[in-house]
């Protein structure tokens, strides 16, 4: 080699080797100010309508809680068109692109991630009606919006020519929603072909800018079952009735005294059951929701309420007969959400905060569950964001979002620095 050709290569070497440093800025603060940033979200105002009418399209293809495929098949290929590779459905169904990086194939990547599915049944209507900027219709903040800006990201990285040195992950994803307890995310981090490569996890979910949900709050759900003989309600008085034990169940666990910090919350939810007026029940159910940002207090309340079931049962067996047949309860556990935290030391919430002071907005840090839960109790740095624009009556027929790009620009900025921060820091 001669003596101009090892300054050459000495110079890519320290290129290379500092790419970090020379190349692309690596904190929120320094790559708000950035040109490339600033060109993304040039890029990003351009495409705006185009983001705008993806929303309305993704919004008016329903995707209930179990059946997202639908629009999970619309979704792969938007992601395939916003210039991704390895454009992909995994096994839970799951939809997602990879955007590669500088870093090394197979190497760390930053998962962002918005959820496909909606809480509503199959008939609902989801045709978009629109007031002025204001959108409305089932489902187009939580989590529609979501799912377009993440293309709108992908587009206006390409068009301002960033390269993160980490490889992005970009993931529309099944079963967010209470039913789907997780079950997209609880797949992808279980048996996904990415799980062992996550470095940070993001969840876009949801309006707003400012909210950092860096805390998930875990959840368990029961349906009690209560059957006992049944019998007429004249005829065979005196009988045990499982209904009693019901509402014994209820007002013992609204006697239970939780701590406000860490939040710690219940609710008798849902019940039904029993034949006609003139008839002891044979069988009635009782659905519980018990949550808790700390594991700790959420495992308390649990046991309490399941000694309180048997209690009940016990209280009823023995206040009436059980000549024809005693009262018993068949317990079942509907809804599982690991709590979990990412402390706020952590990078990604640092970064977080950092880009929406950035933007002239105050953060704040908060608790909910997300599907950062599942990363959060694997011990892997996870946020949830909003997609930046207003919006309100999540799981509403009149849910709705405001589109004023003026408004809802600097907000999905705000989501792009974060990412970026995640992807180069
Ligand atoms: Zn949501």
């Amino acid at each position: 080699m001669n003596r101009p050709a090892v300054l050459a290569s000495l110079v890519v070497t320290l290129l290379l080797g500092a790419a970090p440093a020379l190349g692309q800025p690596t904190t929120a603060r320094e790559i708000a100010s950035s040109a490339p940033f600033r060109s993304a979200v040039a890029a990003m105002d351009a495409d705006y309508e185009r983001i705008v009418d993806e929303i309305v399209l993704l919004t008016e293809i329903p995707a209930p809680p179990f059946k997202e495929a639908k629009r999970a098949k619309a979704y792969m290929a938007m992601l395939r068109d916003a210039g991704l590779s390895d454009v992909e459905m995994d096994a839970e169904g799951n939809v997602m692109g990879l955007r590669r990086g500088t870093g090394p194939a197979g190497g760390s990547l930053v998962v962002i991630a918005a959820h496909l599915d909606t809480v509503f049944p199959e008939e609902t209507d989801v045709t978009v009606r629109r007031d002025g900027s204001r959108l409305m219709a089932p489902g187009i903040g939580d989590d529609t919006r979501g799912l377009a800006t993440l293309l709108g990201y992908a587009r206006a990285l390409d068009k301002a020519g960033i390269r993160t040195r980490r490889d992005i992950l970009f993931v529309g994803n099944v079963g967010e929603e209470g039913q789907g307890d997780l079950r997209g995310m609880r797949y992808f981090f279980a048996k996904g072909k990415y799980r062992e490569r996550v470095e940070t996890f993001i969840s876009m979910d949801g309006s707003g800018a400012t909210n950092v949900v860096n805390g998930g709050v875990g959840s368990k759900r029961y349906r009690v079952t209560f059957n006992g003989p049944g019998g007429h309600s004249f005829g065979a008085f005196g009988l045990v009735n499982p209904l009693g034990a019901l509402g014994q169940t209820v007002v013992d666990l609204y006697r239970i005294q939780t701590p406000a910090k860490p939040k710690t919350t219940y609710s008798a939810s849902v019940i039904g059951g029993g034949t006609s007026v003139n008839s002891i029940p044979n069988s009635v159910f009782l659905e519980v929701d018990m949550r808790s940002e700390d594991p700790g207090e959420l495992a308390k309340l649990e046991s309490a309420f399941l000694g309180i079931v048997s209690a009940s049962v016990a209280a009823e067996n023995a206040a009436r007969q059980t000549t024809a047949g005693s009262v018993s309860a068949d317990i079942k556990l509907i809804g599982d959400r690991p709590a979990g935290m990412t402390p706020p030391a952590t990078s990604i919430v640092v970064q977080a905060q950092e880009a929406i002071r950035a933007a002239g907005l105050t953060p704040n840090l908060t608790y909910s569950s997300t599907d950062s839960n599942i990363p959060m109790s694997l011990g892997i740095p996870a946020i949830t964001i909003g997609s930046g624009g207003a919006g309100g009556r999540a799981h509403a027929l009149d849910e709705w979002i405001d589109v004023d790009k003026d408004k809802s620009l600097p907000g999905m900025a705000v989501g792009l620095n974060i990412l970026l921060a995640a992807a180069n820091g």
